[in-house]
């Protein structure tokens, strides 16, 4: 009887898990499901399972039909392209594989779609972006910390190179504070799998496409994430990473084929000059070094030339996008993949989703490169990326450079002046992501030596100039650190775990000095929120003099003057040369302090300064 039992319930549970029938096992199909009425009507499913190249194929399901089986060199794969007619109804498919007498069945689940996910907008220059690590924001279930069966068991919160514990659902426990801090949108580096043997809380090393690391929580804490940061008005942008993988990656361990990575007889590492890829005068020695060398030894190149992982990579994108909602991509090392791979993944992401935004990662050092990376590029001889927008770190170094340097010619305030002023290199500057510091740069207020005033100084000119403003965790209450390494700036926010001894999430845990950077950010970003002007307006910018920097956003309703001033004593500034925005206006509101500020006479500056005025009649 109990093995009746037992033999019921095998056969029960295999059915629900996808597969049934005899000794040859289907590993894994992916993606693990689809959605019936998606504008692209075919698709490529991964069967991965010992000797099923040697089945055949069939399908007898109204609508789906199968249109190749591809086979590879590993004989354990089998792509097999469907296709999917736009009637079809949801519902399991069952795959028919035959191998000599052998039959096996495998029940495909095709879904109906929910939401209005093609058509709802993404996140823009209307958001403000908070970005975190999960490991290092908050421990919201001590319960994941340490799981068993990861090849990384070891849970450290002293060392920068272990995992501290945070996990999504500690991102969920601190959304009231992402809102209340004025954010409207959230991105959290990568919480895809990353089962690596060793430094694993960064995410960058997926080691499976389709999960969610289990320290971070399950593919169904990630979609409730999502839907509760939604209920609050907030945003989600998911990091992507397309470049590498980690070395535990289940598809690396039994490779489709030897091209599915680059490989070469001794370890070739990528020269990271993006550079190479628009320099009309690069050598093939080095174009070939920047996209087919590894990023580090421990992260597989992958090869998106190959057309099944390319397809593999793009159905993954979109299968995120549906199955939780989420509102826009990061992509990590953007320009070190196949760059004809990249314009087809978003070309396949926005003929589903038209209004998905997405921006790149470009750790570069000229405008010129990101402009040519953006979406229909004005620069000759750049290729149509799809790319909306750009991560802009040109911006991030002219702000470090601008509050470190005495204003001359080139540098200080004038280098905003001038990297902004490159922006006809643009498609379409506003949709640039724009930060102070991220994970892999000094924090914000040690760049600029601890100095509130020039701290301000950041903050407003990020949440005041164009671009889709991003906040890096913890800047906003003051943590500070250079990245070197880069684990000491990613350091765990205060209060995220059980038993901190400091609470930063609080009002009452913050130092008189935090809560003021905190309360400057909040009011900034309330500000901009709720004036269209701040986010959409047209920016105006006067050539920098006197250690001061002026522009302006304005749109047919609204002038909003911001002036920058650097250097200790402080001046006054005469308005005379501001004319073309300020004629019809007499005064403004200083939103900073509240006050009345006259624009008819000089304007008083105070050292290290920025003052943004609402101008009024
Ligand atoms: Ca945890």
């Amino acid at each position: 009887m109990r093995k009746i039992i037992f033999a019921v319930f095998l056969t029960c549970f295999l059915h629900l898990s996808g597969w049934c029938v005899d000794k040859t096992e289907i590993t894994r199909v992916d993606p693990p499901n689809w959605w019936v009425g998606m504008k692209e009507n075919s698709l490529q499913l991964c069967v991965y399972g010992k000797d099923i190249s040697s089945s055949a194929v069939s399908i007898d399901y109204a609508g789906v039909t199968v249109t190749r089986v591809n086979k590879v060199e590993n004989p354990d794969y089998l792509f097999i392209d469907l296709s999917i007619a736009g009637n079809t109804l949801p519902g399991g498919v069952d795959i028919l594989f035959t191998s000599g007498k052998e039959h096996k069945t495998y029940k495909y689940q095709l879904l109906k779609r929910t939401g209005n996910k093609d058509t709802k907008p993404s996140y823009s220059p209307n958001d403000f972006v908070y970005m975190l690590m999960p490991d290092r924001f908050a421990n919201g279930d001590p319960s994941n910390d340490i799981i068993k069966t990861c090849n990384e068991t070891q849970l450290n919160r002293d060392s920068m190179f272990y995992r501290h514990g945070g996990d999504i659902q500690g991102v969920i426990n601190h959304l009231d504070y992402i809102k209340d801090l004025g954010a409207t949108a959230v991105w959290l580096t990568p919480v895809q799998e990353n089962n690596e043997p060793r430094t694993s809380y960064h995410g960058y090393a997926i080691t499976d496409h389709y999960k969610i690391d289990p320290r971070f929580g399950t593919n169904d804490l990630y979609t409730q994430f999502v839907s509760a940061a939604h209920d609050k008005g907030l945003k989600v942008i998911m990091d992507m990473v397309y470049n590498h993988v980690g070395t535990q990656h289940w598809f690396i361990k039994s490779l489709p084929s030897q091209d599915w990575i680059h490989q070469s007889d001794t370890f070739l590492q990528t020269n990271y000059r993006v550079t190479t890829l628009m320099d009309p005068h690069a050598s093939e020695y080095d174009k070939h070094r920047m996209t087919d060398g590894w990023f580090v030894k421990s992260m597989p190149d992958l090869n998106q030339k190959n057309t099944f992982l390319a397809r593999y990579l793009i159905q993954n994108s979109i299968w995120w996008i549906e199955s939780t909602g989420i509102d826009g991509f990061r992509i990590d090392t953007y320009a070190y993949s196949d760059l004809q791979f990249m314009s087809n993944l978003m070309a396949a992401v926005k003929k589903e989703y038209p209004r998905f935004n997405a921006v790149g990662e470009l750790w570069d050092h000229a405008v010129a490169y990101q402009a040519y990376m953006m979406q229909h590029s004005k620069i000759p001889g750049a290729p149509e990326t799809n790319l909306p927008g750009l991560i802009d770190f040109q911006l991030c170094f002219a702000v470090s450079e601008a509050l470190n340097k005495p204003m001359d010619w080139t540098d200080g305030l004038t280098k905003i002046y001038y990297t902004l002023s490159q922006d006809f290199l643009y498609s379409d500057p506003d949709k640039n992501l724009t930060f102070l510091d991220n994970h892999d740069l000094s924090r914000f207020y040690s760049v600029v030596g601890e100095d509130i005033r020039k701290f301000k100084m950041g903050i407003g000119f990020l949440l005041t100039t164009r671009g889709t403003p991003c906040i890096y965790y913890g800047t906003e209450i003051l943590m500070k650190n250079f990245s070197n390494p880069d684990g000491k700036v990613r350091e765990d926010f205060p209060g995220g775990w059980a038993g901190d001894k400091l609470n930063k999430f609080t009002y009452a845990g913050r130092t008189p000095a935090e809560q003021d950077a905190f309360g400057f950010v909040k009011k900034l970003a309330q500000y901009r929120r709720e004036h269209e002007v701040l986010r959409t307006g047209a920016l105006t910018q006067f050539v920098p003099e006197n250690d001061t920097y002026v522009y302006f956003r304005s749109n047919p309703t609204s002038t909003v003057m911001v002036i920058m001033h650097y250097g200790d004593k402080g001046q006054q500034l005469d308005l005379a040369r501001f004319n073309e925005k300020l004629s019809g206006y007499t005064k403004g509101i200083n939103i900073i302090t509240g006050k009345e500020v006259s624009v008819a006479k000089p304007i008083t500056l105070d050292g290290f300064s920025i003052q943004v005025i609402k101008l009024q009649k």
